[in-house]
């Protein structure tokens, strides 16, 4: 998939869930304190965004939280055997949540990469108080976001294969090439 179309989806999402109620401001970070899920087609666009416009102080910072990150990672999943999805995306993602692990992204509780910031971010809504977000990482976010997600991924795997990974996982390349990552099923949706 080009970029062009990837940037046409994140357009689309930013457009539907404007029309929508939610009290989701700028500033508001609780739900950046989880692991963000990045389907494959997106990772261009963001590598991009990254290399292109983010100046080294902020790579920098980004460069550490990501280590904290892995680090976490490393020491919560299995290390005998190749992680599963469950492993990742459930038991992992519930632990990283219950402390609260920070998007490396996130700098002065915004976030470096919002132009190009994943889908799940972009459809991430909820309707009425915000302090519920940080007592639950993990809180749903509407019925209506929910709903358009599934549609989308629907409609994206009728034109390719979409797989998943976390999004630490995705950048890892551009900012720590040389460190080892736990071998991880690839998780196709
Ligand atoms: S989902 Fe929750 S934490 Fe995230 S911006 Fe909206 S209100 Fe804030
Ligand atoms: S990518 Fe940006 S919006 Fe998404 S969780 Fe990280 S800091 Fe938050």
């Amino acid at each position: 998939m080009k970029n062009s179309d990837v940037k046409e989806i994140y357009n689309f999402v930013d457009e539907i869930i404007s029309t929508q109620k939610s009290c989701c401001t700028k500033g508001c970070s609780y739900c950046c304190h989880q692991q963000i899920e990045v389907q494959n087609i997106e990772k261009r666009v963001i590598t991009n965004y990254v290399k292109e416009n983010l100046e080294q102080q902020t790579k920098d910072a980004i460069r550490k939280d990501l280590e904290v990150w892995l680090d976490y990672f490393d020491q919560n999943t299995p290390d005998d055997k190749v992680l599963t999805a469950k492993d990742v995306f459930i038991d992992f993602r519930n632990k990283s949540a219950k402390v609260g692990l920070k998007c490396p992204f996130l700098i002065n509780n915004t976030c470096s990469i919002y132009p190009m910031r994943p889908q799940a971010c972009r459809i991430h809504i909820v309707e009425e108080n915000p302090q519920l977000c940080n007592e639950n990482k993990l809180r749903d976010s509407t019925k209506f976001a929910r709903e358009i997600k599934d549609t989308l991924v629907d409609d994206l795997k009728k034109r390719e294969q979409i797989s998943i990974e976390p999004l630490a996982y995705m950048v890892k390349d551009i900012f720590l090439p040389e460190r080892k990552l736990k071998p991880m099923e690839k998780v196709i949706l």
